[in-house]
């Protein structure tokens, strides 16, 4: 089987990676953007000029944040033939499509196994999630790996033109993540999360990574999935702003978490209320991963992750054929990656119909060692 997405290499100082992965994902990064120019102007009746102009005063929580990625956004778009806020608002995309115009799907379960738990005699941890989002995404994903100065190298699954997403790092870091949303969320500039999650997979282990997030003055809600290669895993739930930033430790070497937030919050989770079935499939990723502790291999994650239970709100999301419209929301993805091994794992589309392709970037190949096939 072929590679099932186009892989990019980037290396160098922050506008030389970002024009090198502007110039090598051109297509796919000029369908991203016009993917969300198409979904917002029919969801929300937002232009995509507008959502430029929404996406402009992000820069400065950005800069303050992480300068180099401001820098990295802008080799993208000129490698790309397009407009740095083109970049810069698909990177604030989910901000811009919840804060301000509310629009509220379902979306992602995830999960992260200690390796004490998996059974199989592989070391590590195992951390991923099936990606729900809409099926027009998928013609946008790319692979990407960044080698970047005094830091980890990075390897990611993203829509092309998005800087941060789900991967891991060269030291053996694993970032996953869930959409989340609270009565604060209202698309105020701050750090978009998709921009967190690189910060996330710049550092060097879980705590670090910790930090990156509750740093961070975030625009928006999110949950933070971590595994290091160390051992460690953490789950942090977060609102918008500075505080707000809420860890959960595994229970019994596993996570799982889907929409909603876990942690005892004193504000109202407004993300629950769009999307009621997220405690069902929050119930039931934990539930699964408990009955199989000790024989959580990749295989069995993918079993589990096939899960139909709760019919079109399961863990494996599927549309419904008879009411079948573009704005369907299913499971683009299945991920599982092992940071301390350099893999990730993934399948194209819904895990029970999926084949498994691992993708190992070239770090991988050069530092840790990889795995192949053998799971
Ligand atoms: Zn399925």
């Amino acid at each position: 089987m072929s590679s099932p997405f186009p892989s990019v290499v980037a290396r160098g100082l922050p506008f030389e990676r970002g024009k090198a992965i502007g110039e090598q994902a051109r297509a796919r990064i000029v369908a991203s953007v016009g993917n969300y120019e198409e979904f917002l102007s029919r969801a929300t009746n937002i232009s995509w000029k507008k959502a430029r102009s929404f996406a402009e005063p992000y820069q400065e929580p950005i800069g303050e944040y992480d300068s180099e990625v401001l820098d990295e956004i802008g080799g993208i778009a000129k490698g790309a033939g397009l407009d740095y806020l083109d970049i810069l608002a698909l990177n604030a995309r989910t901000e811009l499509m919840y804060g301000i115009t509310g629009v509220a799907i379902p979306e992602c379960t995830s999960f992260a196994v200690a390796e004490s738990v998996r059974g199989d005699g592989i070391r590590g941890p195992i951390i991923g999630q099936n990606w729900d989002w809409r099926p027009s995404s998928l013609s946008t994903l790319i692979f990407m790996e960044v080698e970047q100065p005094d830091r980890p190298s990075v390897a990611m699954i993203v829509e092309a033109g998005i800087v941060g997403k789900i991967g891991f790092n060269s030291v053996g870091l694993g970032v996953a993540g869930n959409f989340l949303l609270s009565e604060f969320d209202r698309g105020e500039p701050g750090v978009p999360l998709h921009i967190v999650m690189r910060a996330a997979l710049n550092s060097h282990n879980v705590e670090e990574a910790e930090h990156q997030i509750s740093r961070a003055h975030r625009s928006g809600s999110s949950n933070y999935l971590l595994a290091d290669a160390g051992g460690a895993l953490l789950d942090v739930e977060t609102g918008p702003g500075s505080g707000r930033a809420f860890p959960l430790t595994p229970d019994g070497g596993v996570i799982g978490h889907a929409n909603n937030f876990c942690a005892p919050i004193d504000f109202l989770d407004t993300g629950l209320q769009r999307v009621p079935d997220s405690e069902a499939r929050t119930r039931r990723i934990n539930e699964l991963l408990k009955q199989h502790s000790g024989e959580l291999g990749i295989k069995r994650i993918q079993e589990i992750m096939k899960d139909h239970d709760n019919g079109l709100a399961s863990i494996c999301r599927h549309t419904d054929a008879a009411k079948s419209t573009e704005d369907d929301w299913v499971t683009i993805a299945f991920i599982a990656m092992e940071p301390a091994r350099g893999i990730m794992h993934i399948a194209k589309g819904n895990p029970c119909t999926g084949e498994l392709w691992d993708y190992i970037p070239t770090f991988a190949n050069q530092g840790l060692a990889p795995g192949g096939n053998d799971v």
